[in-house]
């Protein structure tokens, strides 16, 4: 089974990944964190790809689709796109990558949460440089400050996660990405994720997925 999770960022997708992962078998794919991988090793995609992320910018289609085609040779099944698709050709492009490799999108979730929450918690956002896990300066703090919990890591900020740069990745957040519940709504199931901490996300996501 093949799932999206569609949603702002900072809407949790990156952290139910990781639940689902750690817990349920399935394979993430988060396009954010390949063109990251991709700017440590200074290859020729991550150099590129970094001109836009650290705008708060998308990364064109072109490159990103096919960054995700080559993953998608090696891996079609069992995934959670995290993050891909973002744009309506993104989300076309997938739809043909994955049916000529006979698979397909079996889910969409959409994980709905307000603005503010968002400003709130990609303002306070460290991760760790290691594994990628997040943590909130105030709201979800690291046992030992500034540390990893899981393998001691040092927890950073990220470039984009700069208030001006926030603001720009949510605006293409709502131009560029929303529209994409409407492409997917035979296969969405929407999760209020306002009042929810993520493990109460997570145990939604469990129901909607039968699981
Ligand atoms: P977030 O969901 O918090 O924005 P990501 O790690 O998913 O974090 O993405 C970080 C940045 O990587 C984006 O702002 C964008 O520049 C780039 N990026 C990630 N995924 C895509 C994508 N599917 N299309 C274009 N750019 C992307």
């Amino acid at each position: 089974m093949n799932i999206i999770l569609l949603g702002a960022p900072g809407s949790g997708k990156g952290t139910q990944s990781e639940f689902l992962c750690d817990k349920k078998n399935f394979i993430q794919l988060s396009t954010g964190d390949l063109f990251r991988t991709n700017i440590l090793n200074k290859t020729k995609l991550g150099l590129e790809a970094q001109k836009y992320m650290n705008q708060g910018l998308l990364v064109p289609d072109l490159i990103t689709n096919e960054m995700v085609k080559e993953y998608l040779e090696r891996k079609h099944d069992n995934l959670i796109f995290d993050g891909y698709p973002r744009t309506d050709d993104q989300a076309q492009q997938l739809d043909k990558m994955l049916l000529l490799l006979n698979s397909k999108i079996d889910l969409v979730i959409y994980i709905e949460i307000d603005e503010s929450l968002l400003l709130e918690r990609l303002t306070g956002r460290i991760v760790c440089s290691i594994c990628k896990r997040s943590y909130h300066k105030v709201n979800r703090k690291p046992i030992r400050n500034g540390f990893c919990d899981f393998d001691n890591g040092t927890l950073i900020t990220r470039p984009d996660d700069q208030e001006d740069k926030i603001k720009i990745r949510l605006e293409a957040y709502n131009t560029q990405t929303a529209p994409l519940i409407k492409f997917y709504e035979n296969k969405l199931k929407i999760i209020n994720a306002n009042n929810l901490s993520s493990e109460e996300v997570y145990n939604k996501i469990l129901g909607v997925l039968k699981i």
